[in-house]
């Protein structure tokens, strides 16, 4: 098929099958140390209280209530670790740090700013309150009570949690492997000095970052020639053990565009065009498994053979740009994240947002606030080369096709790639 005769399809169509092409990979145990932002895969339920024990919330002594009113002989101290041999009997009283075990018997605390302390004695005050001062056991966690469930993230709170509770490990998703790659005769290496006609390779940094923050591990394969042969060696060895192939350029209709002829061999190009601006020549593709290449050294990509392939416009933004709305949401989803795309929220244009004819349009925009609104600025020329329109930008504004285009001051949707 030549790639201009792919259908253009709506980007929220294209959206909705990369999804329904991606599956959730499984599951790995890893320790704490290494479990921010990682996924979830089963339910944590609670194996004991906490606190375990009751809990002193202040310095002071524990008591009978029945007491109040009392000078009590003290019997000992219970602090934080070190909790009291014995129990509180009618009469008595021991010391208690914050933190410390409240005794058994006791059935109150009383702060030491509300005691008289006098030798080995103590007088508390009348009309003493049962139950305060301290935590009971289970008031944080019950025995036996769902406490993360499976898809929930892990962040501090979470991490903190599970140490609690005392768990070393947690069963999170797999992180997904990618095979990133630059195509282009044009492209040399960062650090080299470009001749006449050629230009630096900026995609794979710029896509690097992105695949990290979405939380995928990548194998960089640098930059493929745009010769059919040495193309389809570096994307063989490469699907032989990625989950995912990223690449980028090489996917418009130029006779050098060789990376959708290449998948259409491989495997299923499920998109070839896209109502999108920028990034129309977004391409996805899935690619069965292939028994013709020995997998490499490594633990074999699981959650089925069949590898997803996001074929990237060359342009920097577009390439950026088609990463947020298409390849992140699915990095996200083989993860086990619950949400997959990035908050929307509407945003008042702060200019004239002119619409592209047929395409929908995301408009690089930096935010500020007037008020209860958020209000977008342009970032200027919205250039799919201009890498400046999207540096520093708080969201893409999304600006629905059509002739007349949006005056300032109306309120239109936009991704939410950071606020300000
Ligand atoms: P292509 O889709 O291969 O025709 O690429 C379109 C344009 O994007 C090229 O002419 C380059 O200007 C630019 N481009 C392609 N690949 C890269 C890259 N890796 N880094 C920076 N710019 C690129
Ligand atoms: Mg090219």
């Amino acid at each position: 098929m030549r790639a201009s005769a792919y259908p253009l399809v709506a980007a929220e169509a294209a959206a909705a099958l990369v999804l329904e092409r991606t599956p959730a990979l499984g599951a790995e145990r890893v320790h704490l140390r290494d479990a921010a932002g990682r996924v979830l895969a089963s339910d944590l339920r609670a194996p004991n209280a906490l606190p375990a024990h009751p809990s002193s919330a202040v310095d002071g002594y524990a008591v009978r209530s029945a007491d109040a009113g009392l000078t009590l002989r003290v019997v000992g101290e219970s602090a934080a670790g070190r909790p009291l041999d014995g129990s509180i009997q009618p009469g008595t009283a021991a010391r208690l740090l914050t933190g410390g075990v409240v005794p058994d018997g006791a059935d109150t605390v009383v702060m030491v700013e509300e005691v008289v302390e006098s030798g080995e004695t103590v007088r508390v005050p009348a009309g003493l309150q049962p139950g305060v001062n301290f935590h009971r056991p289970g008031s944080d966690v019950k025995q036996g009570e769902l406490v993360l469930r499976a898809g929930s993230e892990l962040g501090p709170a979470e991490i903190g949690l599970a140490a609690a509770l005392g768990w070393p490990e947690l069963e999170v998703h797999r992180r997904p492997r990618i095979a990133l790659m630059s195509t282009g005769d044009e492209l040399v290496e960062v650090g080299t000095e470009p001749r006449r006609g050629q230009i630096t390779d900026s995609n794979r940094w710029a896509l690097l970052a992105a695949l990290r923050e979405a939380g995928a591990e990548v194998e960089l394969l640098g930059i493929a020639p745009d010769e059919p042969e040495p193309l389809r060696r570096l994307v063989e060895t490469a699907l032989a053990r990625a989950d995912v192939l990223v690449t980028s350029g090489g996917v418009s209709v130029g006779t050098h565009d060789l990376v959708k002829p290449l998948l259409e061999s491989l495997g299923t190009v499920h998109i070839g065009r896209v109502k999108l601006k920028p990034g129309k020549p977004f391409t996805f593709a899935t690619i069965p498994g292939l028994p013709s290449i020995p997998p490499l050294p490594g633990p074999p990509p699981a959650g089925g053979r069949e590898r997803l392939a996001f074929g990237l416009p060359g342009f920097p933004v577009s390439s950026l740009v088609t990463f947020e709305v298409f390849v992140r949401p699915a990095l996200r989803k083989m993860q086990g994240h619950k949400q997959l795309q990035r908050p929307t929220l509407p945003v008042r244009l702060g200019y004239d947002a002119r619409a592209s004819g047929d395409r929908t349009e995301y408009q690089r925009v930096t935010l500020h606030r007037e008020g209860r609104e958020l209000v977008a600025e342009t970032t200027g020329s919205q250039s799919s080369s201009r890498l400046m329109s999207l540096a520093g930008a708080h969201a893409l504004v999304r600006v629905p096709p059509g002739d007349q285009g949006f005056k300032a001051g109306t309120v239109l949707e936009a991704l939410v790639l950071s606020l300000p």
